[in-house]
């Protein structure tokens, strides 16, 4: 068969490898270009946008693809959207990954709020919060001059990009907790502020607040596109063993 993985995850990532290993299927990674320099996907990779919902049909039928697995961020809704239309155009089979949502465990204090802009108004006045939210909307935080902001993001910010008064980190999130206590201690750190994207990627923040006793304002995800969804790895291996058989 032919896949298309819509990538920028983690999730994305391990799928491509498992599937590389099979050598069953010939898959194609696709990415937005949202970083500079993506990970090393298993897998041949195409960069950038299809152009909304009728490149993607476009796409899907000049490159004879069977099936698609969503892998996108939780976050990234409007690619979802756009794979549930496009497939039912296309009269493709898609398949969501969605990882579980982080919970909260003893010792955690967590305010949920549905957006940024709520997340921007939970903090107190004089916040040092952390911030690892990704470029795009960074610029929510700006307007707050009485926030110091430990900010972390992979590439730089625009040139024009509004931020938040604070120190601005380049990289991409440690797997270790001990590095962000570190840093949160370095910082002063007062509130951690961050999406409810799941998974072990970006967790260390989440354990690191706790160890510190630290307020987490989270973001609880958006509502997802109607698409057939499961939550590992090992569910979406088996939905395209089952298609496979089919074709
Ligand atoms: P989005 O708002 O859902 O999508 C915006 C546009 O970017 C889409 O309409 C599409 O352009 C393009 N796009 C997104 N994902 C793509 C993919 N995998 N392949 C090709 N084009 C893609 O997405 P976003 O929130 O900006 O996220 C961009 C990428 O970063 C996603 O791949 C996502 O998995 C990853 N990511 C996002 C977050 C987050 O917090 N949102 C966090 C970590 C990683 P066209 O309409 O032109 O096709």
């Amino acid at each position: 068969m032919r896949l298309l993985i819509l990538g920028g995850t983690g999730d994305a990532r391990a799928l491509a490898a498992r599937l590389g290993e099979e050598e069953r299927h010939s898959v194609i990674v696709s990415l937005a270009g949202a970083v500079a320099r993506p990970e090393v996907y298993g897998a041949h990779t195409r960069i950038g946008g299809f152009g909304g919902v009728e490149g993607l049909v476009a796409y899907l039928r000049e490159n004879s693809i069977d099936a698609v697995v969503d892998a996108t961020h939780p976050f990234a809704r409007t690619m979802s959207a756009n794979a549930v239309a496009a497939c039912d155009r296309a009269g493709v089979a898609l398949l969501r990954l969605d990882r579980p949502e982080w919970r909260p465990e003893a010792g955690d204090d967590w305010r949920e709020v549905t957006d940024l802009g709520e997340a921007v108004a939970a903090l107190p006045h004089g916040a040092r919060p952390f911030l690892a939210i990704g470029r795009k909307e960074i610029g929510v935080f700006a307007p707050r001059g009485d926030l110091f902001c430990l900010i972390r993001m992979i590439d730089p910010p625009a040139p024009d990009q509004p931020l938040p008064a604070g120190r601005l980190v380049l990289g991409r999130p440690p797997e270790d907790a001990h590095v962000e206590v570190a840093a949160f201690r370095d910082h002063g750190v007062t509130h951690v502020v961050t999406k409810n994207s799941g998974g072990p990627w970006g967790y260390a923040k989440i354990e690191a607040a706790r160890r510190l006793g630290l307020p987490v304002v989270m973001v609880r995800r958006p509502p997802c596109a109607g698409a057939q969804a499961v939550a590992d790895t090992q569910a979406v291996l088996a939905w395209i063993a089952r298609l496979s058989e089919r074709c």
